[in-house]
């Protein structure tokens, strides 16, 4: 597939920038544009703009899993949260610390609000759902049209794939009230084990949930928690960074003899989506066929609070890791029956549980998508090489099927991953979020 220079048309600084997304990505995304003088349009299907999905949950016990002191939502202004914070809730101002999500939701919507009263006008909140991208903008799902000199994709992730068919087989454990019907001595069987399996046993224990929970995943592997403070940045040499991956892994794993495995993840991590954008399709398809399942559960690490909840859990005997891939799931006699097949090994095995929650993340097929979907088949996106998403540009510009950009459609935050892998967490993205408005503007 050809990429060609992007033909990017300069934008009408007289239409506004259509944002299709309210969470963290877009609302930012308004408030850095409205800095600087533009005006935008942010819609959101819940009418709640700032938290998006990450910030929105209710449960105190559900912490960042970013140090405080890394979360500003402006990049250049890193004290920004923790600012916020001594005003608002000094119990949580320690830079070092995990604060809760909830009050990470407030302070996106403070920020919005504050951007808003500085610069009246620019900002037109609209709440409803976006059913299509046009030529010259949105429609919502109730026919209205919104014109605009371009659009940007901050979706967020897709909904979970679905695990399986049953009243108890729990497809997206983000609804509200999904958990709500588990009872407190029921045994659980969790598909994933990232970050949404701890959030979702979190969310339970902190219940008194006393029952037991089984984990599935590939390789069995849990997310490492984050260490004592300070974070070190391992300084990589040239050879971890460049050349056959063979070697940058070699040289990574040496260093992380003297320096830490922490840090040298920690090394990687501003350079990452550089790495990425250089790499070629068969080094991007090698790092996610080998490397991926390491790579995610030493990067998106967890805080130690959380980490000993599950210690505590595996002492009592009542969290179980497996390593496998399931690969059915069935009515049973009174409960769901998952088929699963363990790592390496031919013939599946049973299991069952009261309930099965689907934590295995966001589904991720562009193709498929309700926005994106129709994109593709009309030519004015593609899918790239892997299919992990829609094909950008270096920019974040939407590629059409002949690898050209007009610079009308973008996309921020997780839609953007298969241009930039990492680009779901705020460091990242709120990065994301400087370049872009440098452009668009
Ligand atoms: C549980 C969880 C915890 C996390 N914790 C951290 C953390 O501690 N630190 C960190 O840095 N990152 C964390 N992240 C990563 C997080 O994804 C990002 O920090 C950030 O919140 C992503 O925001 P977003 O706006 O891109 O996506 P989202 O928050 O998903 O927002 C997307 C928005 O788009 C709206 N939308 C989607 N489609 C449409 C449509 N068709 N029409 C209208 N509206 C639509 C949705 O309603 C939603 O509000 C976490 C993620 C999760 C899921």
């Amino acid at each position: 597939m050809p990429r060609s220079a992007p033909t990017t048309r300069k934008s009408d600084l007289s239409e506004p920038v259509i944002i299709v997304g309210g969470g963290f990505s877009g609302a930012m995304l308004a408030a850095r544009l409205a800095e600087g003088g533009r005006a935008s349009v942010l819609i959101d299907r819940t009418g709640d703009f700032g938290p998006g999905v990450a910030y929105s949950t209710p449960f105190a016990g559900h912490l960042l899993n970013v140090r405080a002191g890394r979360m500003s939502a402006i990049e250049g202004r890193p004290d920004d949260f923790v600012d916020w914070l001594k005003a608002h809730a000094p119990d949580h101002a320690d830079p070092q610390g995990f604060a809760p999500r909830t009050l990470y939701g407030r302070y996106v919507r403070d920020r919005l609000a504050g951007v808003e009263t500085v610069h009246p006008g620019l900002i037109r909140r609209v709440a409803g759902e976006v059913a299509a991208v046009t030529e010259d903008g949105v429609r919502l799902t109730d026919g209205e049209a919104i014109k605009g000199a371009v659009v940007v994709l901050a979706t967020g992730n897709p909904p979970p794939r679905t695990a399986g068919r049953d009243d108890r087989v729990l497809a997206d454990p983000w609804a509200p009230g999904a958990l709500d019907r588990i009872g407190d001595a029921d045994d659980i069987l969790i598909i994933g084990s990232g970050l949404t399996m701890v959030d979702v046993v979190q969310a339970l224990d902190a219940r008194g949930w006393r029952g037991r929970v089984s984990t599935l995943s590939l390789r069995g592997l849990l997310p490492r928690t984050h260490g004592a403070p300070p974070d070190v940045h391992a300084d990589l040499p040239e050879t971890a960074t460049a050349g056959p991956l063979s070697r940058r892994l070699k040289a990574a794993r040496t260093l992380a003899r003297d320096a830490g495995w922490r840090a040298v993840m920690d090394g990687y991590r501003p350079i990452t989506a550089r790495l990425w954008v250089e790499a070629t399709t068969t080094q991007r398809a090698r790092l996610m066929h080998h490397l991926r399942p390491w790579w995610d559960v030493h990067r998106h690490r967890i805080a130690p609070e959380m980490g000993r909840m599950l210690d505590r859990l595996s002492a009592e005997d009542r969290l179980t890791l497996k390593a496998g891939r399931l690969e059915s799931v069935e009515a049973g006699d009174g409960k769901p029956l998952a088929r699963w097949r363990p790592w390496r090994q031919a013939a599946a095995e049973p299991l069952t549980a009261d309930w099965i929650i689907d934590c295995t993340g966001p589904g991720h097929d562009a193709a498929a998508h309700p926005l994106t979907g129709p994109l593709i088949a009309q030519g004015r996106a593609r899918l790239d090489p892997l299919g992990l998403g829609l094909d950008l540009d270096a920019d974040g510009r939407v590629l059409d099927a002949q690898g050209r950009a007009d610079g009308r459609l973008w996309t921020l935050g997780p839609p953007a991953r298969a241009a930039y892998w990492e680009t779901i967490a705020v460091p990242d993205i709120r990065k994301r979020i400087e370049a872009m408005a440098a452009i668009i503007d």
